[in-house]
């Protein structure tokens, strides 16, 4: 077994440098939690941190614009191969993917901002389109799934120790716990349609006001019925079969619905957390840019 060029690289800047590690939430499908907090941990990652406060800011930064604009149709811009398709395909939608960037990229700029300078930010998600919004947004490091279990792989293989900053004990709590801050019922972000589902929308949008879909095969189709129904408001897209967990190069080879319910099964687990304490309230990221860019994402 060996590492790629990339990771052997990325392997070296964790020996050298302070990174955050950004954990996209579909992660509970590859990993067990918590115990991935201390396997991230004893790869001399710094702070481990999950994406559910950025994912939490830009629903209310959603709830806000569709206020603001009762007339206007939106499409979500988390998943970027739906961003590059209309960029490509349909640019009469452009300017209906509404102007927020994606919970890495809002969780990157919050870390960049809240975290001492010098740290860098290492994206950990499931598929390779988000490795190319990383590198359009500036993220300092990126990697898939399969590619962290290849880096856990590689070190059990050749035997190499873990490394650690400090004597990680295995009774202390917040080892094996996200560094703050994150937020509770954004944790089934990355499921098909659960973007919509966490919105607040009373008096701003009805259900019937709302498209949620997802997976590869009927795409045209929604971006048409989008289009000639003026009553959808906010069309709620991914490319995956069931969101994100549904990208086909995933660790699992698992059914869809066996992956969807192990992020169900997180968020249920979690909801026994302490959480109050590393809650990410809405004013501690006031000033922070979270709208995305008009450039296409780099091929
Ligand atoms: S839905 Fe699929 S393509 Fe889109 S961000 Fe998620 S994993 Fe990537």
């Amino acid at each position: 077994m060996w590492l790629t060029p990339e990771l052997e690289n990325i392997c070296k800047a964790l020996d050298t440098e302070k990174v955050v590690a950004l954990l996209a939430p579909s992660f509970p499908v590859d990993f067990k939690f918590p115990e991935i907090i201390l396997q991230l941990r004893q790869l001399w990652i710094d702070k481990v941190v999950e994406l559910t406060y950025a994912a939490k800011l830009i629903n209310m930064e959603y709830e806000k614009i569709l206020k603001e604009n009762p007339d206007k149709q939106y499409i979500c811009a988390n998943c970027p191969t739906i961003v590059t398709m209309i960029q490509a395909k349909y640019p009469e939608l452009k300017d209906k993917l509404i102007n927020v960037a994606s919970p890495m990229v809002v969780m990157h700029r919050y870390i960049k901002k809240e975290y001492e300078p010098g740290y860098k930010t290492l994206f950990i998600g499931p598929c390779v389109a988000k490795k190319m919004e990383a590198k359009l947004y500036g993220i300092d490091y990126a990697i898939t799934f399969q590619e962290l279990q290849a880096i856990f792989d590689y070190n059990k293989e050749n035997n190499i120790p873990h490394k650690q900053h400090f004597e990680i004990d295995v009774t202390e709590a917040g080892d094996w716990d996200f560094d703050k801050v994150y937020n509770d019922y954004t944790k089934i972000y990355p499921l098909g349609g659960w973007v919509a589902e966490t919105m607040h929308l009373k008096g701003i949008a009805t259900k019937d006001q709302l498209l949620a879909v997802d997976g590869p095969a009927n795409v045209d189709e929604w971006f048409h019925k989008f289009k000639e129904n003026s009553n959808i408001r906010f069309l709620d897209i991914l490319m995956c079969n069931g969101g994100c967990v549904g990208w086909p190069w995933i660790v699992s080879k698992d059914a869809i619905e066996a992956r969807v319910q192990r992020v169900k099964d997180y968020k249920e687990y979690c909801k026994k957390d302490k959480i109050w304490a590393k809650l990410g309230k809405f004013e501690y990221s006031e000033g922070l840019d979270i709208t995305r860019t008009s450039e296409a994402i780099p091929a």
